[in-house]
């Protein structure tokens, strides 16, 4: 049984209900015995909070044990909390020598939030603090975000969470090379003639509109979720576990800078139109009528890399697409064809051989990805987190695309709901020779 203390800020929001609590408790499943108090704005006893959390609860967790979920719930209380008002921090006290103190509250606060808990000596150099996306909407917003944190938090004390590089799935496009090694022979600049990495969806924005529409695919997806993909699937295979994200960051800055004339030649952005009984992005809910919000980005980029010399990748990303897939594509130059390896909807791993069909075997995508972060934090395991740097390197690739979009460099365009994107991004393949590999 491992001890913690957790302090989770925004307990009341969606984000804790849906999935953190879920997460705690599958967690204290395997062994973890947390010890909650629950903070948000709402003036709610204990009482009143866990009864909101079990009927949540109910709705969340699949196989909920009653008699497991009183044990849990027994170490949850509920302390009212405004981040307007300094006072109520000083209710928030721990000695625990393993704290983590969860953000699960809009970035707007972070900031505010680090001084208020420094204030009542909540920085101290045991405490882990657990930081939510997104942090910033360009790289100096970032910069900006982070200073503010990094008054009172020490890098090694951050944990900014990434919940897809929780995903098995996701970091096994390190593993499968490093734990592989006749892959990682493979998959290099000598046998590849290119990488694809789709993140494609199906479903519209939802009712997630008024959080959409200021960020748009590119920062939604591709500055974060994308660019690890990528900086996982090229990290040197033999890297050694505990230093993959000092060499995750390598991949990052080497991202070659896209130029006015690359911005132009390499970049396509879209927004999905009325179409197939769907509406159109502008008509969704919350969503600004005249909104130039793009809901699909395809893009060519290269690594400027010893080991990834002459092989561009292509990555795309959009909403209300064709199919629902999350895939990396590795085509080589000749015979087999393509490995390639799907995160969604299923986790499998396919060789398409010349004249053979394909080898596919279906992977099993394991543990939660939100539990799984949870007990690295509590192991002190900063790896599958971001690391300052690499968000900056993230963003100082993606700042001049978003320059570039203001100042209206490239138009956006429209494609149909239901499509896979604009005809540009299929001409960004054609004019190199090569088309999307679609596989569902
Ligand atoms: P949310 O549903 O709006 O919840 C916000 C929480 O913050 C509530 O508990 C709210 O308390 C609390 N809060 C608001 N103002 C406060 C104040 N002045 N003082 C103290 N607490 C205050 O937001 P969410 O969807 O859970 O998202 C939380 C964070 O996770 C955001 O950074 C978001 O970007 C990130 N995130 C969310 C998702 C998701 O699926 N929801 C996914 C990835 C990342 P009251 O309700 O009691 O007022």
């Amino acid at each position: 049984m491992q001890e913690c203390r957790f302090i989770l800020l925004g307990a009341t929001g969606d984000l804790a209900l849906r999935k953190i609590f879920p997460a705690l408790y599958r967690a204290s499943l395997s062994g973890l015995k947390p010890n909650i108090t629950a903070c948000a704005r709402s003036p709610l006893s204990t009482p009143e909070f866990l009864d909101k959390l079990s009927t949540k609860a109910k709705e969340y967790i699949k196989d909920l044990d009653p008699k497991a979920w009183a044990d849990f719930a027994a170490n949850i209380s509920y302390t009212p909390l405004d981040f307007n008002k300094p006072e109520d921090f000083k209710a928030l006290k721990s000695t625990h020598p393993n704290t983590i103190i969860y953000f699960s509250i809009a970035p707007a606060f972070f900031a505010k939030a680090c001084q208020k808990l420094a204030a009542v000596g909540l920085n101290a150099p045991n405490i882990k603090i657990v930081l939510e996306k997104p942090l910033g909407t360009n790289l100096q917003s970032c910069k900006d975000i982070c200073a503010q944190i990094g008054k009172h938090f020490k890098e090694e004390q951050i944990y900014r969470i990434d919940h897809y590089l929780g995903k098995q799935s996701v970091q096994n496009l390190f593993y499968l090379r490093h734990n592989n090694p006749f892959l990682a022979g493979l998959l290099s600049a000598h046998y590849l003639d290119h990488v694809q990495i789709s993140v494609l969806e199906t479903l519209g924005v939802e009712s997630r509109g008024g959080f959409y529409d200021p960020m748009g695919a590119l920062r939604d997806m591709l500055q974060n979720h994308m660019l690890a993909m990528l900086a996982l699937s090229t990290i040197p295979a033999n890297t050694p576990t505990e230093h993959t994200r000092q060499a995750k960051l390598e991949m990052l800055r080497s991202l070659k800078p896209l130029n006015q004339e690359s911005l132009k030649s390499q970049v396509v952005r879209g927004q999905y139109m009325a179409g197939g009984g769907f509406k159109g992005y502008t008509e969704e809910e919350q969503v600004n009528p005249h909104s130039q919000t793009e809901t699909f980005v395809a893009l060519k980029l290269e690594l400027e890399h010893q080991n990834w010399q002459g092989v561009p990748f292509y990555l795309r990303t959009g909403k209300r697409m064709g199919a629902s897939l999350v895939q990396v594509v590795f085509v080589f130059k000749g015979p087999p064809q393509a490995l390639v390896y799907t995160i969604q909807p299923q986790c499998s791993l396919e060789l398409q051989l010349q004249g053979m069909g394909a080898l596919k075997s279906t992977l099993d995508s394991g543990m939660d990805a939100y539990e799984r972060l949870i007990l690295e934090v509590v192991a002190g395991n900063q790896s599958p987190f971001n690391h300052q740097d690499e968000l900056e390197a993230a963003w100082r690739f993606v700042d001049p695309i978003l320059q570039s979009w203001q100042e209206n460099l490239t138009p956006l365009l429209p494609y149909a709901a239901g499509s896979f994107g604009p005809k540009a991004a299929f001409d960004l393949l054609k004019q190199d020779n090569r088309e999307w590999f679609v596989h569902v």
